[in-house]
């Protein structure tokens, strides 16, 4: 692996609070990333929202508003795991793909590259940029027009299932599985819309848990135990 898309939900930021950000979670993936970039491992980040604010959050106000707002709960999501980034020794940059003025650069391919290249770990903030998608397809979406090798997709669980472990006892982890599979069994691994970019564009996957120790190092580093989805 020469170039990962690291994809982090909102919830992972916040820990046990389960809301905002529990700095001790981001100190620890801070200092897992750094090892793989001092390796000299290329690495892209997207985060979800959820710890601030999600479209679904209010039935209320009008949908495209409302996605608005969780875009913008990626980019504070963003900008705080950059600068705990820069606080342990990294470089960071990090793209909005709609202007932020002086928060965010706005996002080109060449810009990303261009900072990817000299090691610098790069912050995809603000989703697509538009209502009705999600980080799920914004990591696709980035991993496949920076080059990514693979999307590292770290999760509260530690892999695919075949079905949902906390409802179901006996669920199966799978270590292997196609993203046809994921895609045909509807497997809760990314949205549908994500999934099938993936499929259509053959961007691998490893799901993994975030909350074991070391497990982004273990899993570029090939100590992995999660689920490899193939394409
Ligand atoms: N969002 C959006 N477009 C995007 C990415 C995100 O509208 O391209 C909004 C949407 O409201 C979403 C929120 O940002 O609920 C947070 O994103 P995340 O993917 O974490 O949300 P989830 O999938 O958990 O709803």
């Amino acid at each position: 692996m020469k170039r990962v898309l690291l994809k982090l939900s909102g919830e992972a930021l916040a820990g046990e609070k389960h809301t905002g950000f529990d700095e001790a979670t981001v100190i620890g993936v801070a200092k897992q990333v750094k090892v793989l970039v001092d390796d000299g491992i290329q690495v892209g980040i997207v985060i979800g929202g959820g710890n601030f604010w999600r479209g679904r959050t209010s039935e209320n106000i009008d949908r495209t508003k409302a996605d608005q707002i969780g875009m913008l709960a990626t980019v504070m999501n963003c900008i705080y795991v950059s600068e705990i980034f820069r606080s342990v020794g990294m470089e960071t940059e990090v793209f909005t793909p709609f202007e932020c003025a002086g928060f965010a650069k706005l996002f080109t391919k060449d810009r990303a590259l261009k900072r990817l290249n000299r090691g610098c770990v790069t912050f995809f903030a603000g989703g697509t940029g538009h209502p009705y998608f999600s980080t799920d397809t914004t990591t696709t979406l980035m991993a496949i027009e920076i080059e990514a090798d693979v999307i590292l997709l770290a999760k509260a669980v530690d892999g695919v299932y075949d079905s949902d472990p906390k409802q179901n006892p006996g669920a199966v982890k799978y270590d292997e599985i196609s993203i046809s599979d994921v895609v045909d069994q509807r497997l809760a691994v990314m949205d549908l819309t994500a999934s099938i970019m993936c499929m259509e564009n053959k961007m691998p996957m490893m799901v993994f848990g975030l909350g074991e120790k070391d497990s982004i190092i273990n899993t570029v580093k090939g100590n992995f135990t999660g689920t490899k989805i193939t394409v």
